[in-house]
């Protein structure tokens, strides 16, 4: 049998030039490299699946490589080849997570002393290095005052803030921002042709849009929607990201606003037996209400994320503006947006968020009627 790769693990870059994202952070690398400026420790902090390991590797590759050019790699020489495939022992990688004890770090600082046994730097590689205990960051400390010169620290966190001050004035520290949903929606329509998936672009276009910033968890969902059905739909990428297609929301809202009982219970209905988180339909109302709102505000509103999944939505929120005014939108953002964190505490979250719609109903009738 094959061994597969999972997506993140197997299209991980190779280059700082298929690195995705940070482009500042790449080019100010590049720079230093091609500098010949080499820092002892390196920080690269930010939100998961963003790329802080990989980058690691990248610049352990560069560090190391015998035909580096302009501070990047050749990927061809036998240290590029063995850094790729984590064969190395000259670089080092540490799960701070697993191995945050004093006697942990002791036994890395055993061993700072040896020279590399085929490269040109010796690089300790530390993951997740918040993890690590007060003492462990003392015993660090003293080598990164005076490190041997053969000796470079790549440490990487999500978790900045948990870092002593005392270790980041003795770090180069670069901050790695979430990529922007076309960086990631790119990525995803490379890698599928690549991976000969067939697909629906509005499926990526929602991968890209609920992976948060994460790459990783991008790939991650493309490689369990590739499993799931050799064509990645919108419906399944729905059911995956457990989430309903926003055609049933928009209906739900028409018939809300319309006071149609019939149509509402249909749709709670739908909810139910779609099994659909509660606290997301509650965040997709909201969503939907503002943009309600800004459209009432601003009719010809332009939003990059307006029409980038559904061409038609920008048309569902200018028929819905049609049924409501400003106030009410206003009455129903403030229901949702107060009982949104009430509802997770409460016992049965169904009757919690019907009671939200009878209390919408209640405001709406009494309107009328006076
Ligand atoms: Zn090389």
């Amino acid at each position: 049998m094959n061994v597969y790769k999972i997506l993140p693990i197997k299209w991980r870059p190779k280059s700082f030039k298929d690195f995705v994202g940070n482009k500042n952070v790449i080019k100010s690398i590049l720079n230093s490299l091609k500098n010949n400026k080499i820092y002892t420790t390196y920080l690269f902090y930010g939100p998961k699946g963003v790329g802080k390991t990989s980058l690691s590797k990248l610049l352990s590759k560069s560090l190391n490589c015998i035909n580096s050019l302009n501070g990047n790699s050749c990927l061809n020489c036998l240290n590029c080849l063995y850094i790729d495939k984590g064969r190395s022992s000259d670089v080092i990688e540490i799960d701070a997570a697993s191995k945050s004890k004093i006697e942990d770090i002791k036994d890395i600082l055993d061993n700072i002393y040896y020279l590399p046994i085929s490269m040109k730097y010796k690089i300790y590689i530390i993951d997740e290095v918040h993890m690590l205990s007060r003492y462990s960051f003392n015993a660090l400390l003293k080598i990164f005052e005076e490190p041997p010169k053969y000796v470079k620290f790549i440490l990487a966190t999500t978790e900045f803030n948990k870092i002593p001050d005392t270790i980041l004035s003795r770090c180069i520290c670069f901050n790695l921002k979430p990529l922007n949903i076309n960086e990631i929606f790119n990525r995803l329509i490379y890698i599928s042709d690549k991976e000969l998936f067939k697909y629906d672009i509005k499926a990526l276009k929602l991968i890209s849009i609920y992976s948060n910033g994460s790459l990783r968890d991008a790939l991650i969902l493309l490689d369990q929607l590739s499993l799931f059905d050799n064509n990645i739909t919108l419906k399944n990428t729905n059911f995956f990201l457990n989430r309903i297609e926003d055609k049933y929301i928009f209906s739900f809202l028409k018939y809300l606003f319309l006071i149609n009982y019939k149509k509402i219970i249909f749709y709670l209905n739908i909810f139910l037996n779609k099994n659909i988180d509660y606290e997301y339909i509650i965040s997709n109302i909201l969503d939907k209400l503002y943009k309600l709102l800004l459209f009432k505000v601003i009719p010809n509103f332009n939003c990059y994320s307006i029409d980038f999944v559904d061409s038609n939505y920008r048309f569902k929120i200018i028929e819905l503006c049609k049924l409501v005014n400003i106030n009410d939108i206003n009455f129903y953002y403030k229901i949702f947006f107060l009982n949104r964190n009430n509802l997770i505490n409460f016992y049965d979250k169904k009757i919690f968020f019907e009671y939200l719609i009878f209390k919408c109903i209640f405001y709406n009738k009494n309107k009328i009627i006076s």
